[in-house]
C-alpha cells in the first residue's frame, strides 16, 4: 500500500491530497481541467506554507512537500497503479456512479475504494465494481487539515480487509476514526444537518436573530462555531441537496426549512460567493 489517487481537487481533494502526503504515501491528484487542478495546487500551497509559517516544518520540507504532489487530467494514468483511491467529486449520485465505473475499468483490481461522500450511499457506488467488498466510505471533515476525525463507513459488503486498510491510512494521516454502518447521512451529516436545519426555522419564525443563535450554540452549548457560520462554510446549496437526500431517503423530519431554500435560490451560498446567512467583505473569504 503506497500510492493513493485523490480524485477531485476541490475544497475537499486538495486537503485529503495534502494529508496523504504527509502521511508518506505516493499521491496523485485528478481533476477535469487543468485550471481546476491549478487552483487545488494553489490552495495545496496554501495549506504547506501555512505548517511552515507556524513552523510545523521546514522550509525546505514544504517545498519538498510541494515538489511531490502529482496532478493530472488523465485518469488512466492517476488510477493505473493506485493501490488505494479517494473519490472527493461533487456531491451528485449519477456523477459517483459514472466515476465508479471508471475506476473498476482503470485501476487495479487489488486497490481499496473510498468516497469522501456526505450523505450518499456507499452500497449503491459499490455496486459498480465487481467486487464490492473492497469499497468503504472515508468521510474528512472541512477543511482536512485541521479535522481530526474521519468517518469509515461500512457499505452492504465491505470486507473486514477493507475497513482494517482504511483505518490504517486514516491512522497515518493522523486521524481519529468512528466506524459507521450505511445510513443516509451517516453520523455526522445526520446530526449537523439537523441543527443547521432547526435554526433556519428558529431564524425564519423570528426566535431570535442569526448571530444570537450563533452566540446561544456556542457559549451555551459550547459548539466551537454557530450553526449558520458553519452552513456559510459548507456552502448553502451544498446542505441543501443533504437535506433533500436526507427527507427523500429517511423522511419528513428532514424536510429543508424553507428560509434555506429562498436564500439558495437568491444565490446566497455562503463563503464562498460572499454571501450566505452573513456577508463577507471580499478580504475574509
Ligand atoms: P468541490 O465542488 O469543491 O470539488 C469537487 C471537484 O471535483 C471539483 O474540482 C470538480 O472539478 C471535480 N470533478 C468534477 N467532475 C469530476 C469527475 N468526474 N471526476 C473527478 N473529479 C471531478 O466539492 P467538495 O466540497 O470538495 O466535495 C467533494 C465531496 O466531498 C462531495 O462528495 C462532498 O459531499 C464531500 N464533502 C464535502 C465537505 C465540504 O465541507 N465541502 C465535507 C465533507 C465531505
Amino acid at each position: 500500500m503506497s500510492r493513493i489517487a485523490v480524485l477531485g481537487a476541490g475544497t475537499m481533494g486538495h486537503g485529503i491530497a495534502h494529508a496523504a502526503l504527509s502521511a508518506g504515501y505516493e499521491t496523485q491528484l485528478f481533476d477535469v481541467t487543468e485550471s481546476v487542478l491549478e487552483r487545488g495546487r494553489a490552495a495545496f500551497a496554501a495549506i504547506v506554507a501555512k505548517g511552515v509559517e507556524l513552523g510545523r516544518a521546514s522550509a525546505a520540507d514544504g517545498d519538498a512537500m510541494l515538489s511531490r504532489l502529482r496532478t493530472a487530467t488523465d485518469l488512466a494514468e492517476v488510477l493505473r497503479e493506485a493501490d488505494f483511491v479517494i473519490e472527493a467529486a461533487p456531491e451528485q449520485i449519477d456523477l459517483k456512479l459514472r466515476l465508479f465505473g471508471e475506476i473498476e475499468r482503470l485501476a487495479p483490481k487489488h486497490a481499496v475504494v473510498t468516497s469522501n461522500t456526505s450523505a450518499l450511499s456507499i452500497t449503491e457506488m459499490a455496486a459498480t465494481l465487481s467486487d464490492p467488498s473492497r469499497v468503504a466510505g472515508m468521510h474528512f471533515f472541512n477543511p482536512v487539515h485541521k479535522m481530526k476525525l474521519v468517518e469509515i463507513v461500512r457499505a452492504l459488503h465491505t470486507s473486514q480487509q477493507t475497513i482494517d486498510v482504511v483505518s490504517e491510512v486514516a491512522g497515518k494521516m493522523g486521524k481519529e476514526t468512528v466506524l459507521v454502518k450505511e445510513s443516509p447521512g451517516f453520523v455526522t451529516t445526520r446530526v449537523n444537518a439537523t441543527i443547521g436545519n432547526e435554526a433556519f426555522y428558529m431564524l425564519m419564525e423570528g426566535v431570535a436573530s442569526a448571530r444570537d443563535i450563533d452566540k446561544a450554540l456556542k457559549l451555551g452549548l459550547n459548539h466551537p462555531m454557530g450553526p449558520f457560520e458553519l452552513v456559510d462554510l459548507v456552502g448553502l446549496d451544498t446542505r441543501l441537496s443533504i437535506l433533500e437526500y436526507l427527507h427523500r431517503s429517511l423522511g419528513e423530519k428532514y424536510r429543508p426549512c424553507p428560509l434555506l431554500v429562498e436564500y439558495v435560490k437568491d444565490g446566497r451560498l455562503g463563503r464562498k460567493v460572499g454571501k450566505g446567512v452573513y456577508e463577507y467583505p471580499s478580504r475574509s473569504l
